[in-house]
């Protein structure tokens, strides 16, 4: 018997149900803030990924499904979701303009991960990403979207963790700092850390292990090497989001994986997760836009995990909600042909109604239809037909009625 692939899943069911749910709830709230969909291919050049998210990110690193095609050319599926985009913006030339846009995204990512609790090497995001501003206010702007479907979906407890990374100006006073600090105590840092401290000091703050969090007790933070203009944007973000009434906290050590965000990076973390990672996470990349070859463009962008959505939403509010349809019983040819009819007429109503077509006896259908969660069935056979009438059985308490033909959309809606 074949398998799916090591750490990617097949989705269905209820678990699905919160996925839609999320997704229609995205669609809903992201169109009210004046947000396109936008798909890109899932496969693009390697190249896209690797001028954008920078040599020293894990994703680059570690973690891309690259390969060769047939036609020898290197591709990657996409690991995320923000180069390709940006390839797409640059490629179809829509940034030449000054007009902002407000772009937001949902699909699969791949990223070849070490297997652990969930983590998959197939994995979905939605992402939004807006280009062409660079005020706090467009951030401000997005970070009440993301609450607003946040709190549409139900999750209260969360909290905003705000850092600024500076820009590419004012990060080598901050690395100078930050690499004296380091090599006073070198030798208490991690194999990987010493090969950040060559390609990209900056990344040390967020290593996850312990032995590093600890030896950078005090360590000099990037925020009090803020250029004028950096410190001034981060100061604003701050007054707009408590005028939001978004609470958020301070994280020197807040970095993001990904080598371009400029100014604003920020995490949002859920109370209800545990020791898991956050629940997502964005920030400022004004570079990134000419790094792929597109004129200078402000952008800021965030991108959140629905797997590790749905698993929270699941964990707080059980399975998403859901209603089995209807199932249309005739019983013998006569009727299967009214039925068709019948369910026709009920579909174009918009009422949920399932037909049992394979025929055959009776009992065999109402135990199928009470293996699979149905609540209701309507039985139609030759008397019924005759009366203009129908017989709908409640299965879960085997009460049975007798229900007027023209009645039943009336029964159903209510
Ligand atoms: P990142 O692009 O690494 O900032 O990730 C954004 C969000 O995507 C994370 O907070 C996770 O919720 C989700 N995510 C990233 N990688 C995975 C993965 N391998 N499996 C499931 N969710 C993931």
């Amino acid at each position: 018997m074949s398998t799916s692939v090591k750490g990617m899943r097949d989705l269905m069911g209820a678990e699905l149900r919160w996925f839609h749910r999320i997704e229609e709830t995205a669609h809903r709230i992201f169109r009210r803030h004046g947000y396109q969909e936008i798909r890109t291919p899932i496969l693009e050049y390697t190249d896209v990924f690797k001028r954008s998210a920078g040599d020293s990110s894990d994703i680059v690193t570690k973690e891309m499904y690259e390969f060769t095609d047939k036609g020898g050319r290197s591709v990657t599926l996409r690991p995320e979701n923000t180069a390709g985009v940006v390839r797409a913006m640059v490629e179809h030339k829509l940034l030449q303009s000054n007009d902002p846009q407000l772009l937001y995204y949902l699909g699969p990512m791949f990223r070849y991960e070490r297997m652990q609790a969930g983590r998959y090497r197939q994995f979905w995001q939605i992402g939004a990403e807006s280009f062409g501003v660079a005020s706090p206010e467009s951030e401000a702007e997005s970070l009440a979207m993301l609450f607003d479907f946040l709190g549409a979906l139900g999750l209260k407890s969360l909290s905003l963790s705000l850092n600024s990374v500076g820009t590419p100006e004012s990060r080598p006073a901050f690395n100078a700092a930050f690499r004296a600090f380091f090599e006073a105590r070198r030798e208490r840092f991690c194999e990987d850390c010493h090969r950040r401290i060559e390609t990209n000091p900056m990344r040390i703050l967020d290593c996850k292990n312990p032995g590093c969090q600890a030896a950078l007790e005090g360590h000099p933070t990037i925020v009090d090497f803020l250029d004028d203009a950096s410190k001034a944007h981060h100061g604003r973000l701050k007054a707009l989001l408590t005028a939001l009434g978004i609470l958020f906290t301070e994280n020197p050590r807040l970095v993001r994986g990904l080598d371009y965000y400029t100014r604003t990076a920020f995490e949002v973390l859920s109370a209800d997760l545990g020791a898991q990672s956050a629940l997502l996470g964005g920030g400022r990349y004004d570079g990134l836009v000419k790094q792929l070859g597109g004129p200078d463009t402000p952008a800021f962008g965030w991108a959140i995990g629905l797997d590790r959505l749905a698993t929270i939403l699941k964990q707080l509010q059980g399975e998403a909600p859901y209603e089995a349809p209807t199932l249309l019983i005739p019983v013998g040819e006569a009727a299967s042909l009214r039925a068709l009819g019948l369910a026709r007429e009920w579909w174009a109503l918009g009422l949920s109604v399932q037909l049992e077509t394979r025929g055959g006896a009776l009992k065999k259908a109402l135990t199928s239809a009470n293996r699979t969660g149905v609540k209701l069935a309507l039985i139609l056979g030759d008397g019924e037909l005759e009366k203009g009438v129908i017989a709908a059985k409640h299965l879960e308490t085997g009460v049975q009625e007798e229900w007027a033909l023209a009645d039943v959309p009336a029964k159903l809606k209510g």
